[in-house]
């Protein structure tokens, strides 16, 4: 909770801050709208779901069912985190040991922050006891295998890796093996995120997931698909294609703390219609929060 406050000041401080001092004007007016309006929209949101939720709101206060400044920022705070919830009750794998190793395929474009967000979803983990085992699948960037490794070590987990060029679904296949071996709870799998080859990558991301449903019909249980919080609506579009390839189950959303527009959940949640599970908060393996809406609303617009 105080990961996600902290991560969210600077949208606090930027955006979302002057709203809440907005909704206290003495008159609710025309122009005092447009400029809720424009701040939404300027840290992210999205135009559509900005004008959605302004005009609800306007109605309910033109209708006198919002007769204080708290109540219409209680009936906003609900509107967004209404937008922002899904059926996701936490990625925890099962302690019934049927769909051990509980497997997470971890897919987005380089420079997103995946490996980084690996590390820390390992560190999260074996943190909470569960013994973690990492499969390095992108074997097409070298140094990939070699910074996972590194954090491996940082962490306390094992790395499953190949040599540089070697066959990504052959990867998956011994970290599997090896997780199943050393009686691992969970097995994260890091693939390629190179675009300028896209097809071929798609087609090789389509190949680890039935490496693995091979093993366990119910692998990979999640697909995760990292973000860049400060791509904004850029990163969308790339996003929208990795989930039309490799239909997403959630999304660690890495470096929302670099940005103060974070309105761009909302916008992520709106156009992929994937659960957010995971925030990136900074650099360190420590950097993370699980995703809760009500949390990360009530910080916005403390
Ligand atoms: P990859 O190419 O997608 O694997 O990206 P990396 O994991 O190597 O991360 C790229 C850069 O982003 C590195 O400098 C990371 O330290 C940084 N990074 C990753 N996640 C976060 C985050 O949540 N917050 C901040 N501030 N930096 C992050």
């Amino acid at each position: 909770r105080q990961a996600t406050e902290q991560a969210v000041k600077p949208s606090r401080d930027r955006w979302f801050g002057r709203i809440v001092g907005l909704l206290r004007s003495p008159r609710l007016d025309d122009a005092v709208w447009d400029e809720i309006e424009e701040i939404l929209i300027s840290s992210d949101v999205g135009v559509e779901t900005s004008l959605r939720i302004i005009e609800q709101l306007r109605e309910r206060v033109k209708a006198g069912q919002l007769d204080s400044p708290d109540a219409v920022t209680d009936a906003l705070k609900q509107a967004l985190t209404q937008d922002l919830s899904g059926d996701f009750e936490g990625l925890l794998p099962s302690d019934d040991g049927a769909s051990k190793p509980y497997v997470i395929l971890m897919v987005g474009v380089n420079g997103v922050g995946k490996t980084t967000s690996i590390g820390k979803l390992a560190h999260h983990f074996s943190e909470s006891g569960k013994r973690v085992v990492i499969g390095a699948a992108d074997t097409f960037r070298a140094a990939a295998a070699e910074q996972l490794e590194i954090l491996g070590e940082r962490v306390g987990v094992d790395v499953i890796r190949h040599a540089a060029g070697a066959d990504p679904g052959a990867v998956a296949y011994d970290a599997y093996q090896a997780s199943k071996a050393r009686g691992a709870d969970v097995l994260i799998i890091d693939t390629a995120g190179r675009l300028h080859t896209k097809s071929n990558l798609m087609e090789e991301l389509r190949k680890i997931h039935r490496v693995l449903n091979r093993q366990d019909t119910s692998a990979p249980h999640e697909v995760i698909l990292t973000l860049d919080a400060t791509t904004g609506h850029n990163g969308l579009v790339q996003a929208k294609s990795f989930n039309e390839a490799v239909n997403c189950t959630g999304i660690f959303l890495a470096k929302l703390d670099g940005t103060a527009r974070g309105g761009i959940v909302l916008a992520i949640r709106q156009e992929l219609q994937v659960p957010i599970l995971f925030i990136g908060t900074g650099e360190g393996m420590g950097d993370m929060a699980p995703f809760d809406a009500e949390d990360f609303v009530d910080a916005l617009l403390a």
